[in-house]
């Protein structure tokens, strides 16, 4: 029997049981972009090898070591896009949309990197990426952010949080970029290979190392914040008082400079901490020299681009959970607050039918009863035993925070229920 073909290490099918995700993922994004006035550009999946060098930077780990290059017959140097911007810039340059004009443009399709297969880390992935060119000012990077931070919502995305830094303008790059070599000059005995060879190639990059060994060191870098010039600080606050107006929390990583060379001034990676070492689930910022270095007129741009499979599985991890979990378990001890119990439970599950909520049934002491409530999964115990039936009331225990328990009468019971399920879906 001839040996069975199988498909390449770290490229996958998505299979007709599966399709159904990304289809809707697919249809909420298009409509998102399509509300913000952005458009769909299509480009190739090879282009020449020379784009990719230009713009991402010949000491990336991209261009160093993840693409896939080959020959064509003719002798051209090919490579599988590793990502999206460099085509997105190269076609507008191409094609005369950019010079003097304002694209707000999306994509959406495969990319390949030669990286060591593993859970959200594929050798063929897939990201949505957005690029806006033509608008040098803080609103769009700031546009940008909100675009992700609705899409979140929309897919109903929780618990990610918005990392924020500026790399200033490239004249500040490059005076902060000697004050950090030579800092780093001083711990040559704690960089390893990868730093030393970064040391001379790229300083900068050296700040990206995941190296625990070398944590506390580059903690105590001179931060590059720390240096920047006047506009490219105006242009951080803009953003930061944008995204507080707009009630997006953000944190500020001064460590935080990505992977690529030709970003500038803002930057920002969105973070989940469901996903393990793979938690960056898109990753952007400002890249005005980029059309130049590409041959274009100068033009300033922005913009972001979003893993896709990594975003698929935190919501399958998430809805999982959501399925699972059981908002109250409400305990009842003896006869009289069993019957006003049943009661009270029916009123509030008319006024929430979403209500995950398991009244106890069968008796047992408090003890036992907060033992199953435990093992429910339950995020509270309400409690009505013979003193809360006296006083109309119920005693609150928090199972998974650290909270004070307290009491709530029975009339404040809809209200309360109302702004604990508001908080958990925020
Ligand atoms: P990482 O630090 O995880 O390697 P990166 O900085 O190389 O990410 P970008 O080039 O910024 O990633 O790409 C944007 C997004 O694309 C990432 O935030 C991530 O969600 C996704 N991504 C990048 N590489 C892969 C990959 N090999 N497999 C799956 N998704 C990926
Ligand atoms: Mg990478």
């Amino acid at each position: 029997m001839s040996k069975l073909i199988k498909s390449i290490r770290g490229m996958h099918d998505v299979l007709p049981d599966d399709s159904h995700r990304w289809q809707a993922f697919e249809a909420v994004i298009r409509q998102l972009m399509t509300s913000y006035g952005y458009k769909e550009i299509r480009m190739p999946l090879v282009e020449s090898t020379d784009l990719f060098c230009r713009s991402i930077g010949e000491v990336t780990d991209i261009v160093e070591k993840e693409m896939y290059t080959f020959e064509d017959r003719n002798g051209d140097k090919l490579s599988l896009r590793p990502e999206g911007t460099a085509s997105c810039v190269r076609a507008g340059i191409q094609h005369g949309l950019l010079y003097n004009q304002i694209q707000r443009l999306w994509y959406n399709g495969p990319m390949f990197r030669h990286e060591r297969p593993q859970k959200g880390r594929y050798r063929q992935f897939h990201q949505f990426g957005v690029e806006a060119f033509g608008i040098a000012t803080a609103d769009i990077d700031a546009e940008l952010i909100l675009i992700c931070a609705r899409l979140w919502k929309q897919l109903g995305l929780k618990g990610v949080r918005l990392e924020l830094n500026t790399l200033g303008s490239s004249q500040t790059r490059s005076e902060y970029k000697q004050i950090l070599v030579e800092y780093l000059n001083l711990h040559l005995e704690l960089l390893d290979e990868d730093s030393l060879r970064r040391l001379q190639t790229n300083p900068l990059r050296v700040l990206d190392s995941k190296n625990p060994a070398m944590r506390q060191m580059l903690d105590n870098a001179p931060a590059l914040i720390d240096h920047l010039d006047d506009e490219s600080c105006q242009q951080f606050d803009k953003l930061k008082a944008s995204l507080d107006a707009a009630g997006v929390e953000y944190s500020i990583n001064p460590r935080l400079v990505r992977g690529l060379d030709y970003y500038c001034k803002t930057v920002f990676e969105w973070i989940t901490d469901e996903l393990g070492a793979q938690g960056t689930i898109c990753a952007g910022g400002r890249y005005d020299g980029l059309v130049e270095q590409l041959g274009g007129k100068s033009t300033p741009a922005a913009g972001f681009a979003l893993g896709v499979e990594r975003i698929l599985s935190l919501l399958e991890v998430q809805q999982e959970q959501q399925a699972q979990s059981i908002d109250i378990y409400l305990l009842l001890l003896g006869d009289a607050c069993e019957i006003k119990g049943l009661q009270l439970a029916e009123q509030i599950r008319d006024l929430h039918p979403e209500l995950k909520m398991i009244t106890h049934c069968g008796g047992g002491s408090i003890k036992s009863q907060l033992k199953k409530a435990d093992k429910s999964g339950a995020k509270i115990a309400l409690i009505l035993a013979e003193d809360e039936l006296k006083n109309e009331q119920l005693t609150v225990k928090y199972l998974r925070e650290k909270k004070h328990q307290i009491t709530i009468s029975f009339d404040g019971l809809n209200e309360f229920i109302k702004n604990m399920r508001a908080l958990h879906n925020r």
